[in-house]
């Protein structure tokens, strides 16, 4: 026996404390009407966690509670307690004694408590349908509700008889799964809704970080670029710059010494460009014309004079011949040669001589050797014609004065002359010069030009390398705004090309094209970054956050996903098993209902069918005209849960439904229904209150038969005014109630018993 105690206080009727003992299988409470016997049962129904306030005839929980009367005060909760036993471990505690207690309050809060420790309504009930006691309440059966199994709907007494077959577990279980899973879809539901919240921004700071991450390998990409850029350019420009500076040396020093050789030149030409010697050399020429006319002059006087001579001469000769005509005498060549001789002689002196008057004498000499010589030879003295002869001194006098200025004037001649042709020569010398100095000149201007052009080119190219070094400065400093100090490092950079460690040999010969390539390459990365933004921290922070928190909402739909899944599974591992063991459950139920029947009867026969509910379904069909109509039919719904039915017949009748059964053929076939589920799968304890009520003495007796038979499997409470059931109790309980409206309980015997039920 399992059902040991029960104690009610201030529940319904019940106002005092009132305790009842189920030491016996079969406990009878009688009392007359209205004294709070079905409160008793509805007791049980409360503490075992009936929720239908309807199912204990009230509206609401403050209902349950003593309401008071003329002389007692109402009560302000209502406390059912029951102990039962549990040294078989029927209910999954390890207590020998398990009470359960349930209170309520006036504002219809409950309170569960299970061996004295506050507990959910759900772990009591976990707790009885371990051990079969289920919620339909199917082993208390109120007043009048033995009939309920009989007009319940095919649905509804599936429930009662699964109940029955103990598979409310397996219903609870289902139901809780049915739960969650409805509470796990919803949570998806929620997740998903909140990944959907968070999704927009997530994708904005995705886009974000993914711009930063692109903007951090661009600029990682750009370090290198620009390290190679700064290095081939800072390498190329001191190369060039070197190299110019050396190359511009050479044409300098050469411009230098041009500048001197043009001074010198300059100086040798302005020196040859004198007009003066020109002038000199005109008058010298003027001059040596005039001394030549002059000459000639003196020439034509000096031939006129010795005309005259010879003239006069030839005439005082005449004259002589022709007084010595015959002193003719020959006159030996030898004589002749010698006067010859002698007057060369003194004519030579005269002529060698500066001084003129030797020239005068010299002449006087000729004259007088002559004479002599013309005197020996004739051998008589010269006729003198005393005029001519005085003719003959003066103008060879004048002869003389004239030769004497001949020999001035050719002197003069040739002096003037020597210093003609000196100045001219000069001259000459001098125009060579200048045309040289001003070759030289020419020359030097020449390569004056050359050199400045050099220089020019040089200082052109300079001056590009000056323009890229500022350039490159000012690139250095960009650089490092934009990668950070590291940028300054790029000379330790090694620009490796294709394998190759490129030398700064190899970076200044390089076309300067490629490095201008390089720089458009950096400019247009530049741009990129600076469109792509700088890191942002953040953003990035909060990308972490929001990027965690969807990760774990991800995580979690996915366990929550697991937990569908596995509760569908639960669901259909229990619905398979619910069948399997409902479809076991009812044929035993049904056959145990099929003899039950039959001794209620004495004969007949019960059935209990499976079967699937209907709905209606649109099907075509053919009129009277043939025309295709639609029509409503009625199929079952394969998808659906079988409900059950009844199908019963009576010994000797026609009885083809329920609905035409007496009142006490219902109560028998009821109660038959009730004790064939009670057999199966026996409850610890059945309460029936007044179940026997429209029983005559002879089904009364067969009744009392089957409560005994019953009550070696289940304990029996049963609420009667019925002698015969009465008589089958172990216990019997009076419930009486005084003018105080208050229900009493009295153990009481048999005899008191029948009394107290009348
Ligand atoms: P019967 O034999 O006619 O079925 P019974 O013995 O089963 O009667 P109950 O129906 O258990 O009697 O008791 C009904 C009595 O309980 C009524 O008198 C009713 O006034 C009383 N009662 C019900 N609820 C309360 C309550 N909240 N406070 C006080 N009395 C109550």
């Amino acid at each position: 026996m399992y059902l040991k105690h029960l104690t009610i206080g201030g529940f319904k009727s019940f106002a005092k404390k009132s305790e009842l003992e189920f030491s016996a299988p079969i406990t009878a409470i009688v009392g007359p009407n209205g004294s709070g016997k079905s409160n008793v049962a509805e007791s049980f129904r409360f503490v075992l966690g009936e929720q239908s306030t309807k199912g204990m005839r009230a509206k609401k929980g403050a209902d349950l509670i003593f309401n008071g009367s003329d002389s007692t005060s109402r009560g302000n909760k209502a406390s059912v307690s029951v102990q039962l036993d549990n040294t078989k471990r029927v209910f999954p505690m390890d207590f020998d004694e398990i009470e359960l207690e349930r209170t309520v309050h006036r504002d219809g809060q409950n309170e569960y408590l299970i061996n004295g420790s506050k507990v959910r309504l759900k772990d009591v009930q976990e707790l009885l349908s371990a051990a079969n006691i289920g919620s339909t309440g199917h082993h208390i059966i109120s007043q009048g509700e033995a009939d309920r199994i009989l007009s319940a709907a095919a649905k509804e007494r599936r429930e009662m008889i699964e109940d029955a077959l103990g598979l409310k577990v397996f219903q609870y279980k289902k139901i809780e799964s049915e739960k969650k899973l409805k509470k796990t879809t919803e949570n998806i539901e929620k997740v998903q809704s909140l990944r959907r919240e968070v999704a927009p921004h997530l994708k904005f700071l995705e886009r974000q970080v993914k711009k930063i991450e692109r903007s951090i390998a661009l600029r990682e990409e750009l370090t290198n670029v620009y390290a190679e850029y700064l290095k081939r350019e800072d390498t190329y420009i001191a190369h060039h710059s070197d190299r110019l500076k050396l190359e511009r040396q050479e044409p300098l020093e050469k411009l230098d010494e041009l500048k001197e050789q043009l001074i010198k030149a300059k100086k040798v030409l302005s020196e040859s460009e004198n007009d003066e010697k020109s002038g000199e050399l005109v008058t010298l020429e003027e001059q040596i014309s005039a001394t030549r006319a002059k000459r000639q002059t003196l020439l034509r006087k000096s031939g006129q004079l010795e005309g005259q001579v010879s003239f006069l001469e030839r005439r005082i000769r005449q004259a002589q011949e022709k007084s010595s005509s015959e002193s003719e005498a020959p006159i030996p060549i030898g004589e002749v040669k010698k006067i010859l001789a002698a007057i060369e002689s003194q004519v030579d002196k005269a002529v060698k001589s500066d001084d003129p008057s030797l020239l005068q004498r010299a002449l006087s000499d000729v004259v007088h050797t002559f004479k002599k010589f013309v005197q020996n030879a004739s051998g008589t003295a010269v006729v003198n014609t005393d005029t001519e002869e005085k003719e003959l001194k003066d103008i060879a006098k004048e002869l003389q004065e004239n030769e004497k200025d001949i020999v001035n004037i050719s002197t003069k001649e040739e002096k003037l002359t020597t210093q003609y042709n000196e100045l001219k020569t000069s001259i000459e010398a001098e125009s060579l010069e200048s045309r040289e100095a001003e070759r030289e000149v020419f020359r030097i201007v020449g390569e004056q030009r050359e050199c400045e052009n050099i220089v020019q080119r040089i200082d052109d190219e300079l001056s590009v390398l000056e323009r890229d070094r500022m350039e490159f400065k000012r690139e250095l400093q960009e650089a490092v705004t934009l990668i950070g100090s590291g940028a300054s490092q790029y000379f330790s950079f090694e620009i490796v090309d294709d394998g190759t460690l490129v030398t700064n040999a190899m970076i200044a010969v390089e076309e300067r094209t490629k490095q201008r390539e390089r720089r458009r390459e950096l400019e247009k990365m530049k741009i990129r970054l600076e469109e792509l933004g700088g890191a942002n921290e953040d953003i990035e922070k909060e990308y972490k956050e929001v990027k965690g928190r969807d990760e774990f909402l991800v995580h979690e739909i996915a366990d929550l996903e697991a937990s569908v899944t596995k509760l569908e599974e639960l669901i259909k591992e229990l619905t398979q098993q619910l069948n399997e063991q409902f479809v076991a459950g009812i044929d035993k139920i049904g056959a145990e209902f099929n003899r039950f029947f039959a001794l209620m009867f004495g004969g007949g026969e019960a059935k209990l069918l499976r079967v699937k509910p209907k709905i209606k379904q649109k099907k075509k069909a053919e009129d009277e005209f043939g025309e295709e109509i639609e029509i409503d039919e009625e199929v079952e719904d394969e998808e659906a849960q079988e409900g059950i039915e009844l199908s019963v017949k009576l010994p000797n009748k026609k009885v083809t439904g329920l609905d035409m059964l007496s009142g006490g053929e219902r109560a028998l076939t009821s109660i038959a229904l009730i004790f064939a589920m009670s057999q199966i799968n026996p409850p610890l304890f059945i309460i029936l209150d007044e179940t026997d009520a429209a029983l005559d003495e002879a089904n009364s007796r067969r009744y009392g038969d089957m409560i005994e038979a019953l009550a070696q499997k289940s304990q029996l409470i049963l609420i009667t005014h019925n002698r015969e059931t009465m008589s089958r109790a172990g216990i019997l309980y009076g419930v009486t109630m005084g003018g105080d409206g208050v229900s009493k309980l009295l153990s009481v015997k048999f005899d008191e018993a029948v009394a107290v039920a009348k």
